[in-house]
């Protein structure tokens, strides 16, 4: 399969328009074949196609949404990422569990940062960042999104920038960088890495947090499984690609780290997206299922935290 690359397709029904991706976006292969179709479960309805890498066995969303236009699937006063005000029973699961991950993530930051310097990627409402400045901290976070970069600011008085400040950074001054859950959203994926490295210390420490697309919950729920939040995620990270991204950028994995407790959140979003409600039984069943299943499989757990530094340190 061959398409040309940087084409536009207009979608007939949203009138949204498309970019077809011609190369693999992690070893840059253009043989590629189906792998699922899917439903944007949470927001549109809309399907969606992912393909995998003929080469490296990357799966990723194609064709997407332009980057120009993917702010439109994120509008939702759901999407529990991006918004810090909803009262409903999976919210609260989920603040509850971020409160629990926030403390895990400093622990993680606090052993890695040598001088306490520290940019958040896609830091959302803020609440991780506040948490480490309270810590002692320096910290700077970068969050896209209007609503939520404004309420990092004035709830916490946090120091969040859009995107255009993050693309003008220069200096190499973090010696941490967290992306939580945020790569498998970033349309131009080689060239933020790049921008990352030119402003990680040469010591640093590059945290990236992603779903993993080995894991029991994955092939258990296929389509249903939340983690392919379509078309929000864009690229479907395996431990093996990930290994082939970080190859490519100069970039050793130090560690990987499971996020148990995602386990059980995806389990339960996917419930939902199955059989149009929440089995909080079967979605704690499920959790335990595939975090055990990881234990024994090859660290394959519902998502994974890599810790990277550069190669020539
Ligand atoms: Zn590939």
């Amino acid at each position: 399969m061959f398409i040309l690359a940087d084409e536009f397709v207009s979608r007939e029904t949203t009138h949204i328009k498309m970019e077809k991706l011609s190369h693999c976006p992690v070893c840059e292969n253009s043989s590629f074949r189906p792998f699922l179709q899917g439903y944007d479960f949470f927001l549109t309805q809309e399907e969606y196609s992912i393909v995998i890498c003929n080469n490296c066995r990357m799966k990723y969303l194609n064709p997407r949404p332009d980057a120009r236009e993917i702010g439109k699937y994120y509008e939702s006063p759901d999407y529990v990422s991006h918004d810090a005000g909803q009262k409903n029973r999976l919210n609260f699961l989920y603040k509850l569990a971020r409160n629990i991950s926030i403390k895990k993530k400093y622990k993680l930051v606090k052993y890695y940062a040598r001088r306490k310097r520290l940019l958040d990627i896609g830091c959302g409402t803020g609440e991780f960042i506040f948490f480490c400045k309270q810590k002692g901290f320096r910290v700077t976070g970068i969050e896209p999104g209007e609503k939520p970069r404004a309420f990092a600011q004035t709830a916490y008085n946090l120091d969040v920038h859009e995107e255009d400040y993050f693309e003008n950074m220069t200096t190499q001054e973090f010696d941490v960088i967290t992306l939580w859950h945020v790569l498998e959203h970033v349309h131009q994926l080689n060239e933020r890495i790049n921008k990352i490295l030119e402003i990680l210390n040469s010591d640093g420490s590059l945290i990236i947090a992603v779903p993993n697309c080995d894991s029991w919950d994955a092939g258990h729920y296929g389509k249903y499984w939340a983690a392919y939040d379509l078309p929000r995620h864009l690229y479907h990270f395996s431990q093996e690609t990930m290994q082939i991204l970080a190859d490519k950028h100069g970039l050793k994995i130090e560690k990987v780290i499971p996020m148990k407790l995602d386990a059980y959140y995806i389990s339960l979003l996917s419930e939902k997206y199955e059989k149009g409600k929440q089995n909080y039984f079967r979605a704690v069943m499920n959790g335990i299922r595939s975090n055990n299943s990881a234990r024994r499989n090859n660290k394959n757990y519902s998502s994974l935290i890599y810790v990277m530094k550069k190669e020539n340190n």
